[in-house]
């Protein structure tokens, strides 16, 4: 098989790998200074094509070429770096790693075009494909990255199969084979890191933490995943690159999808070095199309994890969606009567005092609609519970019982506080007329009723809930804007 097949490994790829995360965030921001993209990108191909030569082993193993998988996916990320420039640029960082690292210019031309044309065709295919798949958030985004790397990968293979007779000596059709299979592998690797790779918008700070909370909160799947890492080792044999499996899909399930998917790249990188050192011991012969095939086998294995991973996120993120929704008043957005009255219970467990609850009901809300019309009405209400919530003191919890009726739980208040902050909200609601929409201004006012848990009192929320509406009622019925808190004689 010729040399020009062989593919670097090298553990350093793990190091590339996380290296890139900061490559990404650092183009994200240089990116707005559009001249220095395609340089950048220049220089990111070069590096790695250099990695990729030097760390190229003498033997016979297949490794990984991460060069065009990276590119692919900095291209897919930043679509400013896929001008003419970006492509010239990449190319000229491809062909100066193969010069000075003393290749001839037709060796060199042949075997880039083949890793651009590869770049190229995903791109295209890529460019067809939903946002949330070019970012891995979508449980359909693994097929779509099999299928963008196997286009890849087979048109790349054209140009290497190409180009084996020409170099080589060999035929087209094993050179396709080869070729295609080593750069598939490549691709469903290395991209999805690429792909999922968080911006680097905030610090690093915010990064580190990130990891932080990840290794204090969810360390048993990584656990795992070192331990049966060490198992394999011991045990050794071509089984024991099925030894992370079971953790690596417990890794998959429990963190996000860009861990999973560095994860799921070092346990493809251990697999191909603890394969070659069991045949290493054994002094097996086994023929290079056998390595790539268990290759291409370990990394469509690890495409189980970063599936798992993306459709637990999905699944995660559509749960906390519908846990707003069946909690939140969907007009205004503060808790529905239902989240408020759990929410306050748990706060009003027996034995607390120094809280305060207020009801708040706008007065005279039917005529706002009669006269403005319900939209006016509820653009009115929007405006008047972001008044409120100015004006509320930290941790107070605000609820919509029904209609125009809310009530704020205050805590650390007794009654003369709580009186006060009633005062706040009539006045801030009152003190000049609220936007209705369309250049209408409406004059509203609200009456309140205010109770306080002083002492630690039977905290029977229902029963402070209807001594604060009674107290309302009483402010409404001695002329409303107003506020109540004892009944008066
Ligand atoms: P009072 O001062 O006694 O509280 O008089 P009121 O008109 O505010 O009270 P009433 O209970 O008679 O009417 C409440 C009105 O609030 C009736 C209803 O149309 C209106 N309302 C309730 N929910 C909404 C809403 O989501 N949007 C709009 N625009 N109006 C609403
Ligand atoms: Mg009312
Ligand atoms: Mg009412």
């Amino acid at each position: 098989m010729p040399e020009l097949f062989l593919f670097a490994l090298s553990e350093m790829e793990t190091a590339v790998a996380a290296n890139l995360y900061r490559k990404s965030g650092i183009l994200d921001r240089i990116s707005r200074s559009e001249a220095c993209v395609p340089l950048l990108l220049g220089l990111v191909v070069f590096l790695l094509c250099l990695f990729g030569i030097l760390t190229r082993p003498a033997g016979f193993l297949a490794a990984i070429w991460p060069a065009n998988a990276i590119l692919l996916g900095l291209m897919i990320r930043l679509p400013k770096s896929a001008g003419w420039q970006g492509w010239f640029a990449a190319g000229i960082g491809y062909l100066a790693a193969d010069l000075v690292t003393g290749s001839t210019l037709e060796k060199s031309l042949l075997l880039n075009a083949a890793n651009m044309v590869g770049v190229a065709a995903g791109y295209q295919v890529y460019k067809h494909l939903p946002a949330a798949s070019r970012r891995l958030q979508h449980p359909a985004s693994l097929l779509h990255l099999a299928m963008a790397s196997a286009v890849a990968a087979s048109v790349a293979g054209i140009v290497g199969g190409i180009a084996n007779p020409i170099l080589f000596g060999g035929s087209i059709l094993p050179g396709w084979i080869y070729w295609s299979t080593t750069e598939l592998v490549n691709y469903i690797s290395v991209l999805p890191v690429v792909l999922s790779a968080p911006k680097l918008e905030g610090t690093q700070r915010d990064i580190s933490e990130q990891i932080g909370r990840l290794s204090q909160e969810k360390r048993a799947p990584l656990v795992l995943l070192l331990a049966s890492c060490v198992a394999g080792a011991l045990v050794g044999g071509p089984g024991a690159i099925a030894f992370p499996v079971p953790a690596l899909l417990w890794c998959g399930l429990v963190y996000p999808v860009f861990p999973t998917t560095l994860l799921t790249l070092f346990i493809g990188v251990w697999g191909v070095v603890i394969l070659s050192n069991g045949l290493d011991d054994r002094s097996l012969q086994l023929d290079v199309m056998t390595l790539v095939s268990i290759r291409l086998g370990i990394s469509l294995v690890a495409l189980a994890p970063i599936m798992l991973s993306c459709v637990t996120q999905s699944r995660n993120a559509l749960m906390r969606r519908l846990q707003y929704l069946a909690t939140h008043d969907q007009l205004t957005s503060v808790l529905n009567r239902s989240a408020f009255r759990e929410e306050a219970a748990r706060r009003l467990a027996p034995g607390t005092s120094g809280y305060a609850l207020l009801m708040v009901d706008l007065d005279h809300f039917k005529s706002v609609n009669d006269t403005h019309g319900h939209a006016a009405g509820d653009t009115v209400l929007v405006k008047f519970v972001q008044r409120v919530k100015n004006t509320l003191p930290p941790g107070s919890l605000l609820g919509r019982m029904g209609g125009e009726e809310f009530a704020v739980l205050i805590p650390d208040s007794g009654i003369i506080d709580a009186v006060a902050e009633a005062e706040k909200i009539r006045q801030s609601v009152g003190s000049e007329p609220v936007p209705a929409g369309n250049g209408k201004e409406v004059q509203v006012t609200a009456s309140l009723g205010v109770v306080a848990l002083e002492h630690e009192d039977a905290a029977c929320l229902d029963t402070l809930l209807a001594e604060a509406d009674r107290l309302c009622y009483l402010a409404k019925k001695r002329g409303r804007n107003r506020v109540v808190a004892v009944e008066e004689t």
